[in-house]
């Protein structure tokens, strides 16, 4: 029967195929208190389980790097540190020695308590990494019941994937042969499903609640991941137009990724650098592929919200060593140092509620505070920056004693490395993310005591409107392209300019194609983005003539409304 819904699309794309249902085996759980002469049978049964999860994760992390190299292997990493996660095991432990539980159900509980308390925090990707958490519960659970895991390593046809959730573990070892697509009922933009799709380039959408109830298997499905439609059993002339609509992207997509060796430069000759942002090393091939001159944003964030408590300066030193190493000297890598607060929590630090945790202690002010952990990751920074080309860039700036101080404590970083005989770059450049308007209005003063600005405009229009960024009910109101974004930003670049230096982007603003010949015509140096829009904000600049860009931009600085502004860039856009 026809049915129709939409998700979130994740990973662009569109795919027409029959219908894979994967369903999971269930597991009886039985919350009866067993005899106390159990116990000990029961905790056998729950280490035997958790040994040969911890052996069956070792292989698929060594056949995930195998197939498809170190990136995906990462995820197996985080697998194995919750099988370690002693809080973990100790969950389990209790269920069975205190309350008499037997081990499936001790294991399935356990774990489901764990994920639940990841699952409550407001940060996006901590959330997600609950199902992390119940990926490793399921496969101990599996083992302990002598259940076989299911197995998608060899598909009989092309088709696409429809499941409640894909675990990585399942995604890893399938058949992208004949995976076409993903579907699932649960998942958002940071799920590992949804990493895992893009950087396949498999066509997937996440979120299609109730899908589950709809498919048997073996239905006819037409997957549109770049509005997120999806269609069951469609008619003979939908199958026509999607198929016509799969055509178009495809030259589309291979048009652009032709763009990939050509420089970003306009018609006239101007050029610009095009970077990256990345999460963590993980974020690299995708960045390399999609031609990314180097790396403007490293959200180290991550580093520290995906682990259970502040990462060792030699942990640091390995990722940040990973990411110089891989991109090389000819392509720098910009490290934000630690920006956390607001809406990024630490699961193993307390955060004192605040009132207004946007304009609280977060990012700098934090890190100024808390010296020892700052000085970790200038120290791990430092280390890391004789294997490629790094530059530093504070985030939140509000004033010119903050830069000093925290380059204060970059020198005294460099000075105990200097007296260890530890190499590291004596100038590598730092800089600061314009985000607050304070920075902007201090600009020509920073200027003088930086190499570079980098513009975030995803705070920077929170800060200047007034507007908080995560809230959906005055969402039409957060609005880059207000002139007060736009002056800003152009005060930013001129004052940047006039002390000899250069500016960047790194806010969402930058990847977005309707507005390159505008930030390209307010002289912007640097744009840096999710990596797969670098080669649309290429391909506008190169249809660009400089001298033109610039005249709409200055037309677009003296428009009196966003509606003007929009009119002016959508006059002369043709993507
Ligand atoms: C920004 O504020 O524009 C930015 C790039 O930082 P984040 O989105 O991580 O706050
Ligand atoms: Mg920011």
């Amino acid at each position: 029967m026809r049915f129709e819904c939409k998700g979130i699309p994740v990973s662009e794309g569109i795919s027409i195929a029959r219908v894979i249902v994967l369903r999971q085996a269930e597991i009886p759980l039985c919350p009866d208190a067993i005899p106390e002469d159990k116990v000990e049978a029961e905790l056998k049964r729950f280490a035997d389980a958790l040994a040969a999860a911890r052996e069956q994760i070792e292989a698929l992390s060594q056949s995930a790097a195998q197939r498809l190299g170190a990136e995906q292997a990462e995820i197996f990493s985080a697998h194995l540190s919750v099988l370690e996660d002693p809080v973990l095991e100790e969950a389990v432990r209790t269920r069975i020695i205190d309350e008499h539980r037997n081990a499936l159900y001790a294991i399935a509980d356990g774990t489901a308590e764990i994920a639940a308390l990841f699952q409550e925090l407001r940060d996006p990707y901590l959330r997600e990494r609950a199902a992390d958490i119940q990926d490793v519960g399921r496969h101990i659970l599996e083992n302990a019941a002598g259940v076989q895991r299911v197995n998608l390593s060899h598909l009989p046809e092309d088709c696409i994937i429809v499941a409640r959730e894909l675990t990585p573990s399942e995604t890893v070892t399938m058949d992208f042969e004949h995976a076409l697509g993903f579907i699932t009922e649960l998942g958002g933009r940071t799920s590992h499903t949804a990493i895992l799709a893009r950087s396949l380039e498999i066509p997937a959408v996440v979120g299609a609640a109730g899908i589950l109830e709809q498919v048997s298997g073996g239905e006819c499905a037409i997957l549109d991941a770049l509005t997120g439609s999806i269609v069951i059993a469609p008619t003979a002339d939908e199958i026509q137009r999607f198929e016509k609509k799969r055509g178009d992207f495809l030259r589309e997509r291979e048009a652009l990724s032709a763009l990939r060796e050509q420089p970003a430069q306009t018609r006239d000759g101007k050029r610009f650098e095009l970077c990256a942002n990345i999460s963590g090393p993980g974020d690299l091939a995708g960045a390399v592929r999609h031609g990314a001159q180097g790396v403007g944003l490293y959200r180290t964030e991550f580093l520290y919200m995906n682990n259970t408590q502040f990462p060792a300066e030699e942990e640091q030193f390995e990722a940040y060593r990973a990411v110089a190493a891989e991109m090389g000297t000819g392509r720098p890598v910009i490290i934000r140092t630690l920006d956390i607060g607001g809406d990024k929590a630490l699961p193993y630090y307390a955060f004192e509620p605040e009132e207004n945790p946007f304009l609280g202690w977060r990012a700098i002010r934090m890190c100024l505070d808390c010296e020892d952990v700052f000085k970790t990751q200038l120290r791990a920074i430092l280390r890391a920056s004789v294997f490629g080309t790094l530059r530093i860039m504070y985030p939140m700036i509000i004033s010119l004693e903050e830069l000093l101080a925290a380059n204060r404590l970059l020198e005294r970083c460099k000075e105990e490395l200097r007296a260890e005989g530890t190499p590291f770059q004596e100038d590598i450049e730092v800089g600061i993310m314009v985000e607050t308007p304070a920075a902007v209005m201090m600009a020509d003063i920073l200027a003088q005591h930086v190499d570079f600005f980098s513009i975030g405009t995803n705070d920077l229009t929170q800060y200047t409107l007034a507007v908080d960024r995560g809230n959906s009910r005055i969402a039409n109101r957060y609005d880059p392209l207000h002139p007060a974004v736009l002056r800003a930003i152009k005060r930013v670049i001129d004052a940047s300019h006039a002390a000899g230096k250069w500016t960047g982007m790194c806010g969402e603003f930058a990847g977005d194609p309707r507005v390159t010949a505008l930030l390209a015509g307010m002289d912007l140096d640097e744009f840096s983005m999710t990596a797969a829009s670098i080669p649309y904000v290429k391909k506008q600049l190169r249809k660009l003539d400089f001298y033109e860009a610039q005249l709409l931009a200055d037309r677009a600085l003296k428009a009196s409304t966003s509606a003007e502004v929009l009119e002016i860039v959508a006059g002369r856009d043709d993507t």
